[in-house]
């Protein structure tokens, strides 16, 4: 974070028309431009300038001299442009389609963060446009079509890219730059403990807090007069959203007012995760499933806590398990912890449960993978009329997938395919968003 200029980097393979590109995008022919594949070149930085911002394009010659196998390596120059770089283009070759060394870059690239995109160069016409699709599966995003030898598109490149850079003293906006959810800010994941008054939220909360033994400190919260507690716990720090109401002892009236269902619904917007819980002795209400559908209209992660447990017979039990499966079964997702915040049974299943359910909602997978997965879910049970051509996972919080496909694909046959990814990357507890993307047009 230098005041210096920003940087672009541009990498790929040989042959993709990096160099080709730079001068299109400098206007001048100073980069090197060689006919033959794997010649290694210097790094060359030129300065470039787009809607008011000026900033360097550094060209990496891509790869090393090819060893004895194929097995290309990114070259020093490469690596050390990739890590200074406030933007890095990835040219790929659309006349030749997606290759080991374009995927080998891109998971590189998917490891760094920060603003990339996915260059499909030589889309001469619009013909060739369909063509850049196969580069989503790269996961890098949308893939942004161009002809550097033409000049086709690279307008359109070079605004998203001026868009990306970091924000310029010059005042230009950077507007909403690639979702790549930058690496700042290594925070703890965040909870918001939500329920109806009188359900159990405070002692549970203050038997996590005592049961723990970690060291907890409390800080100012999101929202105006709110704290949140911060416990530092084995699967790492956890951060319990609004907590005030939850650690005040001995509340009164004004205190079960204290967690008004408002208060509940801010605090699930300020979190990652939400502990829902439910006093088992009155079963699921309709307001607990109000509150339910609100956080899976968030698109968090939930943990369902039914308390109270203790005071339960069996038949009872039974009964209200039923009525999870019946009334929220939107949350097919959600692990369900049966605990007593009283005696502390079953307590020590939620800090694992919210870590769990945390870390899948974070998860990003492999592309060739998802593809394997996609193809192999598609070969055993193909949807009518249809085909789905990529998958590629566009975002996390919560995993994001997005089907290529020739036709609209049915729901029943979408949430097959869902049911697939989320069994093969074992994305149990985080709820996911599956897209389609009619390829073409
Ligand atoms: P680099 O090795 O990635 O820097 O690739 P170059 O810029 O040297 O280009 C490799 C070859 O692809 C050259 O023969 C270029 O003329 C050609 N090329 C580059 N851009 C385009 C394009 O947009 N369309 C077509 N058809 N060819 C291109
Ligand atoms: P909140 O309003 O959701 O924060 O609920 P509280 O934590 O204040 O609990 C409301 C009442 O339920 C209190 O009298 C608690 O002692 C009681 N309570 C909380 N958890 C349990 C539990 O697991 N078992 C039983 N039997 N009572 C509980």
């Amino acid at each position: 974070m230098t005041a210096e200029r920003p940087t672009v980097a541009i990498v790929g393979r040989p042959n993709v028309g990096k160099s080709t590109l730079v001068n299109r995008i400098t206007g001048r022919r100073d980069a090197i431009v060689e006919d033959t594949p794997g010649v290694t070149r210097d790094r060359k930085e030129v300065e470039a300038d787009w809607a008011g911002r000026t900033f360097t394009l550094v060209d990496t010659g891509g790869w090393l001299p090819g060893g004895t196998d194929l097995d290309a390596k990114v070259t020093k120059q490469s690596e050390q442009a990739i890590a200074e770089a406030d933007v890095v283009l990835l040219v790929v070759d659309t006349t030749v389609g997606v290759n080991d060394g374009d995927e080998r870059m891109a998971s590189l690239l998917r490891r760094r963060g920060g603003p990339t995109f996915v260059v499909a160069n030589k889309v001469d016409s619009e013909h060739r446009e369909p063509d850049i699709w196969e580069f989503a599966t790269l996961g890098l995003g949308d893939p942004v079509p161009v002809s550097a030898i033409h000049g086709r598109g690279t307008g359109d490149l070079l605004d998203l890219v001026a868009r990306a850079l970091p924000a310029a003293p010059e005042g230009v906006d950077p507007g909403p730059a690639a979702d790549h959810g930058g690496a700042q800010g290594e925070d703890a994941f965040s909870v918001a403990i939500v329920g109806r008054p009188n359900v159990g939220k405070s002692t549970l909360f203050n038997r996590l807090v005592g049961e723990e033994r970690s060291v907890v400190h409390d800080l100012a919260g999101t929202t105006r007069d709110s704290v949140d507690t911060v416990l530092e716990t084995d699967g790492g720090r956890v951060r319990f959203v609004d907590t005030a109401g939850l650690r005040r002892r001995g509340k009164e009236a004004e205190g079960a007012e204290y967690y008004s269902l408002v208060r509940a619904l801010q605090s699930i917007d300020a979190s990652d995760t939400a502990l829902l819980v439910i006093d088992a002795t009155e079963g699921v209400t309709h307001q607990d499933q109000r509150l339910a559908e609100r956080i899976d209209a968030a698109g968090s992660p939930v943990v369902i806590v039914l308390n109270k447990w203790e005071l339960l017979d069996d038949e009872r039990k039974a009964e209200v398990q039923h009525q999870v499966a019946d009334m929220l079964a939107f949350l097919t997702y959600a692990p369900v912890l049966k605990v007593s915040a009283l005696t502390g049974l079953g307590v020590h299943k939620l800090l694992p449960a919210l870590t769990q359910a945390e870390e899948a909602y974070s998860r990003r997978v492999p592309t060739a993978v998802l593809n394997r997965v996609v193809q192999a879910a598609q070969a055993a049970h193909p949807p009518p009329n249809a085909k789905i051509q990529y998958a590629t996972q566009g975002a996390v919080h919560p995993p994001t997938f997005t089907l290529f496909a020739n036709r609209d694909l049915p729901p029943t046959y979408l949430r097959y395919i869902e049911r697939k990814i989320r069994e093969h990357f074992e994305l149990g507890p985080t709820p996911l968003k599956i897209r389609v993307r009619r390829r073409g047009g």
